[in-house]
C-alpha cells in the first residue's frame, strides 16, 4: 500500500499545495481478484491509509493503482471479466454462423435426395423398367455402391478398419 513517502511529489486534488499531508487513519476495504489459477474470484480485505492535506483540511485515500476508485473488483480483475465477455460473444456468433452453414447443408443433401429419387422414377419411365426398388438393386449390385450415403459412408468405414486389421 502507498505511503507518505510514495506521494512525496504530490499535489493536493483539491487546492493543489505540493506534499504536504499527514496521516489521517487507516480503513479497510473489500477487494476482489480473479485468480489466474483457478479462475475464481477470491475476496480481500486491505488497509487503506487515509492522508489529510495540512493547507486546506481535506482528506484523501492513498489508493494502489490496482484498486479503483469505489470500485470492489481490481483493476486486472475487471480487464479479465470484459475479455471473457468479449470473446464468448464472438464464440455465440461463430456458432450460430456454424448452426446456418449446417442447416444449408441439410438443404442441399434434401434437395439432392428428392432429385435422386425422382432421377430413378424418370429412367424407369424412360427405359420401361419395371421397378425402382429393382434398379436400384441392380445399380448397387453391378457397382457396389449404396445409393443411401449413409449406408455407403458406414461400408467405407468398415471396410477401412477390416484394411486395418489385416
Ligand atoms: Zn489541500
Amino acid at each position: 500500500m502507498p505511503t507518505l513517502n510514495d506521494i512525496k511529489n504530490c499535489k493536493c486534488p483539491k487546492c493543489h499545495a505540493k506534499s504536504n499531508f499527514s496521516i489521517h487513519g487507516h480503513y479497510n476495504r473489500n477487494l476482489v481478484i480473479i485468480s489466474e489459477d483457478d479462475n475464481l474470484c477470491h475476496e480481500y480485505n486491505v488497509v487503506v491509509t487515509r492522508v489529510i492535506c495540512n493547507s486546506c483540511g481535506s482528506t484523501h485515500a492513498l489508493l494502489p493503482d490496482f484498486i479503483i476508485p469505489y470500485k470492489s473488483f481490481s483493476f486486472d480483475s475487471i480487464i479479465c471479466i470484459v475479455e471473457e465477455v468479449a470473446s464468448s460473444s464472438a464464440y455465440k456468433r461463430e456458432i450460430k454462423d456454424l448452426n446456418k452453414e449446417v442447416k444449408y447443408l441439410n438443404t442441399v443433401i434434401d434437395r439432392f435426395k428428392v432429385t435422386i429419387k425422382k432421377f430413378i422414377k424418370w429412367i424407369c419411365r424412360k427405359f420401361s423398367y419395371p421397378s425402382e426398388d429393382e434398379i436400384v438393386r441392380a445399380f448397387e449390385r453391378e457397382t457396389n455402391i449404396f445409393i443411401d450415403p449413409v449406408k455407403q459412408i458406414a461400408k467405407e468405414k468398415r471396410e477401412k478398419e477390416w484394411d486395418r486389421e489385416l
